[in-house]
């Protein structure tokens, strides 16, 4: 079929066809100097044509190949999934790839896809369709299907051909939380054939294609079987799984339970059925606002992941040392190690480095993917120091996780920056105390920089750069780099009280805790926050971050800004009767059973004299919640607290909401969501609520003059 969408015709990127001396052919998705394959419009008409000259010329075989051992096939160009308006267009993008990719499979010749580095979304749908799939075991090597992540479905017969071919449980398995497996998983799920060394790949593919060499695909278990072809093991899967899915989409991603359904149907109506409806739902989920905020989301992700470009050669060689070894620290530390820098564990006695090196091997033995070899040879990157030890040789990158204390992280990277090498870039992790003071005690400070972790390490995908007043932009860069390299994405934040993330964070907090003053029941203020998407109610949120380090924070950022951002004190009485949250078991919320329950005398502990509220709505709980969370953010995005003002400081906001405190990706981030309900809107409730609760509420002028001028947030 003709393509027709103007969109699809922009791009660049070709395929390359050429034979053996045997007389096998070869398609490579791309050259060598393309750094990411995308299946772009003009890389789709290539292909097709190419397609076309080998069924004409009925080679003994076809391998279709990437051009090096880190690169496959990206997928379909995400400009591409964004720049679509129409749910028309959409589908018609859908069923050109579907044309394309039932070329392939209906090729009179065996045809082999060799594959190294990435092969997701539409590289995996085009893989589907050749008759065998090897694979590299490189550890770039990675296949599958990530589109309902950017909410839409697979469209070029991901959901048809992926069912038939691994069963319709593993199918759904990969399509439905959009994950990629590497090369040993995916043989061992039967989405690949084979898994060789990548100096093999080609030359193996090669033999199969031709005849040369038998392979033989791993079958559908029986009982997958049964849950995959005969409608009463369909509608078993089907119940559960949408079950499953309302639970964890709770409503809020229309794209799961859409290929769901996508799937199920193709197999109980046919392949060609089941194609024309995937073309269909993809047109429809491509033009959801969900969609697009989680593309914008996308696209702020590799934006992170460009900020270090630049320095990324010169971390070669980075040699860091982490002092403090306690739950920040260690997870440091290990970060380090698992991305092949040698680290020394530092702290005030051996037990506390030891307990460090314990919570290291903790978190890597959560990592499946490694093996027990790698697992060792991350934890021999790791060595352990007492902190007299006279000097530390090469280090060149030292961070501090020890006690939020000024004078103990002056003393701990004074000493530390006469001990390492002389330009060594000196951090600290520091969550609410002022960088640019930290650095006055530190000769040469431009060298010195807040990088400001997550708790848990592993797991949260935010580093915020604070930049003090005289960080360099040389040590900005470098700590950027390191940030992506360690897994993370990093955002570069100004030294002011809470940086980013805390100074939106802590009005919503706080807000939730004045809800509890006016006779709000805690259930009540966490379920309006998770009707609005949050992963966590802010009460429930107080107890996990702890009363005391909350109460702690609460204070800098109240001393910072003024009386907007006074909370009541409710953290510090909880603190002061023993309730430190989840850490104790003691919080607003009793720890003790196999689920949380509210603290039943929270109201006599706190001092609560208003009746208790009933709730009808819990819209209006939110928006009160959320109203100062926006208002801080405005006021962030104007100041230029995170990057210059305008697009760029918006986008840094957005990630920093999203990956920092949750706030719901398909909302696309704080500033996303103020732009789409407009600044008239966000006045107007700031209105109402001043009226009804006071000052705090008091509008900023950046959400006035845009009210006022009918303006968006991103310019
Ligand atoms: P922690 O209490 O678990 O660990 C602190 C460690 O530092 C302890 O092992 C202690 O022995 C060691 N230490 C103290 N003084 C030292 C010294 N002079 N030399 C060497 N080691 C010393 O604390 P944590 O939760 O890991 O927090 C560490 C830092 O990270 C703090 O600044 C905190 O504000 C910040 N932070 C914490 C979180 C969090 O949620 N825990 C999140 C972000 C940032």
């Amino acid at each position: 079929m003709a393509f027709r969408s103007s969109h699809m015709l922009q791009g660049s990127g070709r395929t390359v066809l050429r034979y053996t001396e045997g007389g096998t052919a070869i398609i490579e998705l791309g050259s060598n100097d393309e750094s990411v394959i995308t299946f772009t419009a003009a890389r789709m008409e290539s292909l097709r044509t190419h397609i076309a000259e080998v069924r004409a010329k009925n080679p003994k075989g076809l391998v279709i190949t990437g051009v090096s051992e880190n690169m496959y096939a990206a997928g379909a160009d995400i400009n591409l999934i964004n720049s679509v308006k129409e749910a028309e267009e959409g589908a018609r993008m859908a069923e050109f790839g579907q044309t394309l990719f039932d070329e392939i499979e209906s090729l009179p010749f065996t045809t082999v896809a060799a594959i190294s580095g990435p092969c997701v979304g539409g590289g995996c749908e085009m893989v589907m369709a050749c008759n065998y799939r090897i694979i590299s075991n490189s550890n770039k090597s990675i296949i599958g299907l990530p589109e309902t992540k950017l909410g839409i479905i697979p469209g070029f017969g991901g959901t048809q051909r992926m069912p038939r071919l691994i069963g319709l449980p593993a199918a759904l398995d990969i399509i439905l939380s959009g994950k990629t497996l590497r090369a040993k998983k995916a043989k061992d799920v039967g989405l690949v054939d084979e898994m060789v060394a990548y100096d093999r790949l080609l030359d193996t593919a090669i033999k199969v294609a031709s005849g040369a060499m038998n392979l033989k695909r791993k079958p559908i278990k029986f009982i997958n079987k049964l849950l995959t072809f005969t409608a009463l093991g369909r509608s078993i899967v089907n119940n559960q799984t949408t079950k499953l899915l309302a639970k964890q989409t709770k409503g809020f991603y229309p794209a799961p339970p859409t290929a769901l359904a996508t799937a199920i149907y193709g197999l109980g109506h046919g392949m060609k059925a089941g194609l024309q409806l995937e073309a269909k739902e993809l047109g429809r989920m491509i033009v959801t606002p969900e969609c697009k905020a989680l593309v914008n989301l996308f696209f702020l992700t590799e934006g992170a992941k460009g900020l270090g470009k630049s320095a990324r050669g010169e971390l070669k060689g980075l040699y860091g040392v982490v002092i403090g070894a306690g739950t920040m620290g260690a997870g440091i530390a290990g970060l380090f190690a698992q991305n092949e820098h040698r680290v020394i564990l530092q702290d005030r006695s051996e037990a506390a480095i030891d307990k460090g090196i314990a919570q290291i091997k903790k978190d890597l033995s959560r990592a499946s993917h490694l093996s027990e070899q790698d697992k060792n040879l991350i934890l021999n990157r790791v060595e352990k120091r007492e902190s007299d030890a006279p000097a530390f040789g090469s280090v060149n990158f030292a961070i501090e996780a020890a006690f939020e204390d000024m004078k103990v992280k002056k003393k701990i990277l004074g000493d530390i920056s006469k001990r390492i090498e002389p330009d060594a870039i000196v951090a600290t992790n520091t969550s609410s105390l002022s960088v640019t003071e930290i650095a006055s005690s530190i000769e040469r400070p431009e060298r010195v920089i807040g990088m400001h972790f997550f708790n848990p390490v592993p797991k949260m995908p935010l580093v915020e750069i604070v930049r003090g007043a005289k960080s360099s932009d040389k040590t900005v860069v470098l700590t950027a780099a390191l940030s992506t390299k360690l897994g993370k994405y990093p955002i570069i934040v100004n030294d002011v009280p809470g940086f980013l993330v805390n100074r939106i964070l802590f009005p919503y907090l706080n807000e939730a805790m004045y809800m509890v003053m006016d006779g709000y029941k805690i259930t009540d203020i966490d379920k309006a926050a998770l009707k609005f998407g949050m992963p966590m109610g802010p009460i429930r949120l107080l107890d996990e971050v702890g009363l005391d380090v909350g109460a702690h924070v609460a204070e800098v950022i109240h001393n910072g800004y003024g009386d907007r951002m006074a909370a009541p004190p409710l953290a510090e009485k909880m603190h002061k009767a023993g309730r430190l949250g989840r850490k104790n078991g003691k919080g607003f919320y009793d720890f003790s059973g196999k689920t949380e329950t509210p603290f039943t005398d929270l109201r006599t502990l706190l001092g609560v004299t208003k009746p208790e509220v009933e709730v009808s709505s819990y819209e209006p709980l939110a928006d009160r919640l959320l109203s100062n969370l926006l208002n801080e953010a405005v006021r962030c995005l104007d100041e230029g607290v995170a990057g210059a003002p305008g697009k760029e400081a918006a986008n840094q906001i957005d990630l920093g909401s999203v990956m920092g405190i949750g706030f719901p990706p398909f909302r696309g981030g704080v500033i996303y969501y103020a732009n789409a309900i407009g600044a008239a809107k966000l006045l107007e409730n700031l209105e109402k609520l001043e009226a009804a609760h006071g000052p705090r509420f008091k509008a900023c002028d950046g959400i006035k003059v845009r009210a006022k001028m009918g303006k968006g947030f991103y310019n």
